[in-house]
């Protein structure tokens, strides 16, 4: 891929049925509510042609994070078992046909093949870190954002191993916070002082690519890089109005 087809990358971490929604087995507090701050970023980013990289839990009864009396700190009660409904993603952030890449690290150049020319990726992991995927790095350098645009729960688990793995990989992050929630407030707070200090990280509201999309349908003629490309830099100008 040429720098000049760089783009930012939308990555949506766990917005499954087991997380989002109220009846869910892990279900984050609040999460519900940012369902629509949620559909919009994806929205946006379908509009845009903009890669949509989603991660999700696929477990199994004999993960090890899998316990009956979890510490909620690195195990966690049974949720996103694989083949059930409490795995799925929810509707709003469902992709229509992603590129599935499981915990088989594959070779970088078949993973390239696949991912070549797709907008939907679909990274599928047994642990809270999105980076125990072995395929996760290699997608990430295949892509090689200008900006990765992160949403999703949990905020102090999932989210903030996201951020940090993004990070330490030398990429911009802007984490929306109206389309995440936390599990825990309080860890949430100790969290958030750890990742917002990080530099090159972001925080905006997802109201403002509710905006973008609407302007979304002028940009037709463009190409899908330079599309992208100005939708980004659209979002980073809104990102910098909205940090707190
Ligand atoms: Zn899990």
């Amino acid at each position: 891929m040429s720098s000049t087809e760089r783009a930012p990358v939308l990555w949506d971490v766990d917005t499954q049925v087991d997380f989002v929604l109220p009846e869910g087995k892990l279900a984050v507090p609040g999460a519900a509510a940012a369902v629509p701050a949620m559909a919009r970023l994806v929205d946006w980013a379908r509009s845009n042609g903009i890669v949509h990289v989603a991660s999700a839990d696929d477990h199994e009864v004999t993960d090890p994070e899998l316990s009956g009396t979890p510490d909620f700190e690195s195990t966690y009660p049974p949720h996103c078992l694989r083949g059930t409904r409490g795995a799925q993603k929810i509707p709003e952030t469902e992709q229509a046909d992603p590129v599935p890449l499981g915990q088989v690290a594959y070779p970088p150049a078949l993973v390239r093949s696949l991912v070549e020319g797709r907008r939907e990726i679909l990274l599928l992991k047994k642990s809270f870190d999105v980076f125990t995927n072995p395929n996760t790095e290699v997608v990430l350098e295949l892509l090689d954002p200008t900006q990765v645009i992160v949403f999703g729960v949990a905020t102090d688990v999932c989210d903030h191993a996201a951020i940090v793995g993004l990070l330490r990989r030398g990429r911009r992050v802007t984490f929306v916070e109206d389309a995440s929630r936390g599990l825990e407030r309080g860890r949430l707070r100790d969290d958030a002082r750890d990742v917002f200090a990080l530099q090159g990280f972001e925080r905006h509201r997802a109201a403002h690519s509710n905006r973008l999309r609407g302007k979304a349908r002028a940009r037709n003629s463009m190409s899908r890089p330079a599309k992208a490309a100005a939708a980004s830099a659209r979002l980073q100008r809104s990102a910098f109005a909205q940090c707190e």
